[in-house]
């Protein structure tokens, strides 16, 4: 077990929160500290989603976290395509949600449970500053820690090519859904699910040249929450969207090639981003908090777990980025598959990763399968 008397996390995300859990837990007598430059009770975003097994790694390391977690999500079996008004249905893609604010207080309660110093709305200036044995970068992705080393930890930084705004939606959708639909000025997404038995997340998601023609740019938050309303009118049933920091952004692709640099160490979205389409940055955070914790417990020399942290995470993490970005290309041309019939345009979007063929999709959901087939025989039929 590494010494550890003193460990300064920056940043308060579930990353951060995580890492101090952990960390306090197996080290009671050292002094483990979380600066958030946010009030705690403040953060961006609404729900959100992890695959409906996605939580399981909790059960068997943390019984006591995923059993606050658990009773507070929300759950459904089967999600939605809504392609141009006709709906279909994709069995066996199961997910969970939870508001991240909700998710972030059990985090919190349960970090100051144990003992971990929580300090909000202070924002670390300089990591110099902090003297420690041990440095965690759980900031974000504009983390201070990765640039104060930007050199040493060698991030690649590009952004997706589509737009999107992230609303909320006073309202309970039946199941994750996504609705494609053309506005007046060109081709929409939405991907929205209930977080909370009243609250949705609404993702409102356009290419380049949809967000040139609606002229996103121009409008503030308000503003833009009131057309898009308009624009889903159908689906959000008449209910409005609501903002919290729904500013206009294109999702970012970060990696970093090493995760570590002297006592300094990167964890979550300071090291690495997951497309939301694939809902797991969040889980990925926790799981290299877990990672970390147990690098730091099994080795003695901080070097040396902070090297075993970093061989043996980044690949797993790696493999999830991977199937991120995958998901993240399909979306950057969902205008053109629009042309495709809904069932096609399914089938596209399940095999989207490359990774689920024909055999692997009659498992996963095998009540669209056997439409889907059926609908390729009777096509088929009608072209001999
Ligand atoms: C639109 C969108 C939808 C998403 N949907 C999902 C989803 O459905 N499921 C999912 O799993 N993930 C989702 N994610 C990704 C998820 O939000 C992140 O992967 C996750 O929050 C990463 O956690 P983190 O703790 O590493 O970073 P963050 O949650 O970003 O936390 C970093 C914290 O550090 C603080 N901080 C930064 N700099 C400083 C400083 N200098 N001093 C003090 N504090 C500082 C920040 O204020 C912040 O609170 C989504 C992301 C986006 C943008």
């Amino acid at each position: 077990m590494v010494r550890l008397d003193h460990v300064e996390i920056v940043g308060a995300g579930p990353a951060g929160l995580y890492t101090g859990i952990l960390l306090k837990s197996a080290w009671p007598s050292a002094r483990v500290r979380v600066t958030e430059q946010n009030p705690a009770d403040a953060t961006f975003g609404f729900g959100v989603v992890f695959s409906d097994r996605a939580l399981d790694f909790l059960a068997a390391d943390d019984p006591a976290t995923y059993a606050l977690i658990t009773p507070r999500m929300e759950r459904w079996r089967d999600m939605t395509l809504d392609v141009l008004g006709e709906r279909v249905t994709l069995d066996g893609i199961g997910f969970a949600a939870i508001g991240r604010l909700q998710l972030l207080q059990i985090l919190q309660q349960r970090a100051a449970g144990v003992g971990v110093e929580l300090r909000f709305g202070a924002a670390v200036e300089s990591v110099e500053d902090l003297e420690a044995d041990l440095v965690v970068g759980a900031d974000g992705l504009n983390s201070l820690v990765r640039r104060s080393a930007e050199a040493a930890f060698a991030p690649s930084l590009e952004h997706f090519a589509n737009h999107f705004a992230w609303f909320g939606a006073p309202m309970a959708f039946d199941t994750l859904t996504q609705t494609f639909i053309r506005g007046p000025h060109g081709a929409l997404n939405a991907h929205h699910y209930r977080y909370a038995p009243a609250m949705s997340t609404f993702i409102v998601e356009c290419d380049a040249v949809g967000f040139e023609a609606y002229g996103f740019a121009d409008l503030d938050e308000a503003e833009s929450a009131r057309r898009c309303a308009e624009y889903f009118v159908d689906a959000l049933d008449g209910a409005p969207l609501v903002t919290n920091r729904s500013i206009w952004r294109r999702f970012p692709r970060l990696w970093c090639e090493r995760w570590f640099a002297g006592n300094r160490v990167l964890l979550g979205d300071a090291a690495h981003t997951a497309h939301f389409s694939i809902g797991s940055g969040t889980r990925l955070a926790l799981e290299d908090a877990i990672a970390l914790a147990k690098a730091l417990r099994q080795e003695n020399d901080l070097d040396a777990a902070l090297a075993a942290y970093e061989g043996g995470r980044q690949p797993i993490a790696k493999k999830l980025v991977d199937g991120a970005n995958t998901s993240a290309r399909w979306y950057d041309d969902f205008a053109a598959r629009l042309d495709l019939p809904p069932l096609e345009f399914a089938h596209s979007y399940l095999t989207r990763s490359g990774r689920i063929d024909e055999a692997r999709l009659r498992q996963l959901a095998p009540k669209f399968s056997e439409r889907y087939e059926s609908y390729l025989s009777s096509k088929a039929g009608e072209s001999e």
